[in-house]
């Protein structure tokens, strides 16, 4: 059974309300939003069966596209046997397989310990937990404070949310998130006490919601060495840049540095489940071993879900039995050059990109950025869509970050769409 478009859309109005929605503006008579239907590889279907190119990997978690038949398979084998089963005090054949699988990923970095939560930020939730309570077993209980990054994001949890540097989603919580020292670069760490410090979080690479702004190269070796030598624990939060965007299955793996913890989810299951692991060491799991009371007292009821698990290990297993990497680097190289004539437009101000990520920042043609009011972002992805493609800006930068598996006539499609979008609603 299925409803008419027009009865889900009443439905929808009537009782849902959306993730990082004006709600006001959802109900508005006049808006219709899209109602998705399916998708097959980089395509999304709508009611009406028009299909977009899904580029933004529906927000950053589709991988090898929609309706992958090895995707598919895992799931409903898995289906077949059992869909959940408690991973407190039990556990089962794939999410085992799959913690084997995941410490395998990163030879060397010594991660050798999958802790499985639902989302990014219960990813970094565990992180930051398992960082407090770590320096209380190792009779270092003065160092509690956290140090993150302007502008970065971890997820919309209090406690994942007290490490974010975007100040319009966060800053009304503040009376309730725990102080953190905010940075704007690795300059600013010489100046820092190190003492009270325990944990320093990262998106490695590239802040995603930021709007795709790139690090340094050299940022974690100079991120590593400090939390070496002022003993602090060091967050590689790869919710966005894991699982091959960047052309690499991490993003860390660019600069061959490893922290004490890397958090994953959005891309892990393929992005067909709510499925996220974080991933520690032998020395943060040791000084959890023993008495009652040092035991890690945090889980969710899903912790090593069976379908999302299946799907993980599918997830991997097409990354190797379709070259998904090597395949990738032309695509990336193709996107490159695209991108860069992109970039001739004059309301482009600057283009950004990480392997397979960009971000399209446009502007006023003298350089100077739009007045925010007039969402020029948004309606450049709605003028965008008119040219089948889908996908969601950040303030006035466009994201482009198609699934990995789109072809170079679909990285062609999706360019074109976004020029063609910005000349119509910067121009007219
Ligand atoms: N960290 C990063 C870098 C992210 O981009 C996101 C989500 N966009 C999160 C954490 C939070 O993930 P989730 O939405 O799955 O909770």
């Amino acid at each position: 059974m299925s409803l008419e478009t027009d009865a889900v859309i009443e439905f929808d109005k009537s009782h849902v309300w959306h993730p990082f929605t004006q709600m006001a503006d959802w109900i508005r008579p006049e808006h219709k939003p899209l109602v998705l239907t399916s998708g097959h590889g980089a395509w999304i279907e709508d009611s009406f069966g028009k299909r977009y190119l899904d580029g933004n990997s529906s927000i950053w978690t589709n991988i090898h596209g929609h309706n992958h038949p090895v995707l598919n398979r895992a799931i409903c084998r898995q289906l077949e046997r059992v869909a959940h089963t408690s991973f407190l005090g039990f556990t089962n054949p794939v999410a085992a397989e799959l913690a084997g699988r995941l410490t395998r990923l990163l030879p060397g970095s010594g991660l050798t310990k999958v802790f499985y939560s639902d989302d990014g930020s219960t990813a970094i939730e565990v992180a930051i937990k398992m960082t407090v309570q770590y320096f209380l077993q190792t009779d270092r209980p003065h160092k509690v404070r956290f140090i993150s990054f302007e502008n970065a994001y971890h997820g919309d949890t209090l406690g994942a949310s007290s490490l974010c540097g975007i100040s319009l989603f966060h800053d009304r919580f503040k009376t309730h998130q725990f102080p953190v020292t905010r940075i704007s670069s690795v300059e600013a760490l010489p100046s820092i006490d190190g003492s009270p410090i325990a944990g320093l979080v990262i998106e490695p690479m590239i802040q995603g919601a930021a709007g795709m702004r790139l690090w340094p190269a050299g940022t974690l070796k100079i991120l590593r060495r400090w939390c070496d030598e002022n003993a602090v624990l060091l967050i590689f939060d790869e919710v966005m840049t894991g699982f091959g965007r960047t052309g690499k299955i991490f993003a860390c793996q660019h600069e061959e540095v490893f922290p004490e913890f890397l958090a994953v989810a959005k891309g892990l299951t393929g992005g067909y489940l709510p499925l996220a692991a974080t991933l520690t060491t032998d020395r943060v799991f040791s000084a959890f071993l023993g008495a009652a009371q040092k035991t890690f007292y945090y889980g969710h009821s899903y912790c090593g879900n069976p379908l999302g698990c299946a799907a993980a290990l599918a997830n991997l297993e097409i990354f190797e039995s379709e070259a998904v990497l090597e395949k990738l680097q032309p695509k990336i190289e193709h996107l490159a050059h695209r991108l860069q004539g992109l970039g001739k437009l004059s309301n482009v101000r600057e283009i950004r990109r990480a392997g397979f990520i960009a971000g399209i920042d446009v502007g006023r043609s003298d350089g100077t950025p739009f007045d925010p009011g007039e969402q020029t972002g948004a309606r450049i992805c709605l003028a965008a869509r008119r040219c089948k493609l889908l996908t969601r800006p950040i303030g006035d930068v466009i994201v482009l970050m198609l699934p990995l598996c789109a072809t170079l006539e679909e990285i062609d499609h999706a360019v074109d769409a976004i020029g063609n979008a910005i000349e119509v609603v910067c121009t007219s």
